[in-house]
C-alpha cells in the first residue's frame, strides 16, 4: 500500500516539481522563507477533484505525516464510496484511522461528508472540534504536523483557511482561494473580492503546487488569476 500510495504521487506531480526546480534566482530562494510549513515529511494524494457546473463536487484530498492522517474538505461528491472511500483505501488509509479533517470553510459542499471519519478532530479557521469538546484556537498558523499548517485566507468567505503542506517535492496548497486552474479570474460568490486577490498573493508566494476546491491539482504560473 505504501509503495503505491507513493508511486501515486511520483507519477503525477513529480514532473511539475522538477520543472519549477530548474527556476533559479534570489525571488525563489525569498518565497520559501515566508509561510512555509517547517518540515518536508509530508505526502498527498487527491482522492477525488472536484468540480462546478449543473453538479457541484468539492475536491477531497488525504494527507499524511508521521501520525497525522488528514482528509481535506470531505465535502459533495457524485458517490461518497467511489469518490472518497475507496480512494482513501487506495492512499492506505480506512475512515477510522483519520486523525484530522479540515474544512476549507463552512460551505456544505465542502463539508457534508465530515461524518465518514469517527475518530478525527475536525479544523476550521477559529477552533477544533472533538466529539463534543469546542476548543477555540486561531487558525493562523496553527501547526497540524511540523510539515502541516494552517493559514487564513479569506475573500470567498471570511472563514476561508488554506492548508500548507511540506512534501519532499515542494509546498502544496488545498485552498479554495481558485475553484480551479482557470480562476474563476473574479470568484462571483466572494464577499471580499480585493482580500481574495491578497490571499491569492499570499498563497503563491509559498506554494509549488495548488490544490484548488472544485478541481485538478495545478501549477500555479503567470497566468493564475491574481
Ligand atoms: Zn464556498
Ligand atoms: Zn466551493
Amino acid at each position: 500500500m505504501e509503495f503505491g500510495y507513493r508511486l501515486w504521487i511520483t507519477s503525477s506531480v513529480r514532473t511539475y516539481f522538477s520543472a519549477r526546480r530548474a527556476v533559479p534566482g534570489p525571488r525563489w530562494h525569498d518565497r520559501r522563507m515566508t509561510d512555509a510549513p517547517r518540515g518536508r515529511t509530508a505526502a498527498f494524494a487527491v482522492l477525488s477533484a472536484g468540480y462546478v457546473g449543473p453538479r457541484t463536487a468539492s475536491t477531497v484530498a488525504f494527507v499524511r505525516d508521521g501520525e497525522l492522517r488528514l482528509v481535506v474538505d470531505p465535502g459533495m461528491v457524485p458517490d461518497r464510496q467511489a469518490a472518497i472511500l475507496r480512494p482513501l483505501a487506495a492512499a492506505g488509509a480506512t475512515p477510522d484511522e483519520i486523525t484530522d479533517v479540515v474544512f476549507s470553510h463552512h460551505h456544505p459542499d465542502h463539508t457534508v461528508n465530515a461524518a465518514l471519519f469517527q475518530g478525527a478532530r475536525y479544523h476550521d479557521h477559529w477552533a477544533v472540534y472533538y466529539d463534543d469538546l469546542w476548543t477555540d484556537r486561531d487558525a493562523e498558523g496553527f501547526e497540524l504536523s511540523e510539515s502541516v499548517r494552517l493559514i487564513r485566507t479569506p475573500g470567498h468567505t471570511r472563514e476561508d483557511i488554506t492548508t500548507l503542506v511540506g512534501t519532499a517535492d515542494g509546498v502544496v496548497a488545498f485552498t479554495h482561494v481558485w475553484w480551479h486552474a482557470g480562476g474563476p479570474e473574479e470568484d462571483p460568490y466572494a464577499l471580499d473580492a480585493k482580500a481574495l486577490s491578497a490571499s491569492r498573493e499570499r498563497v503563491l508566494a509559498v506554494a509549488d503546487l495548488v490544490v484548488p476546491g472544485h478541481g485538478a491539482a495545478f501549477v500555479p504560473g503567470p497566468s493564475t488569476p491574481r
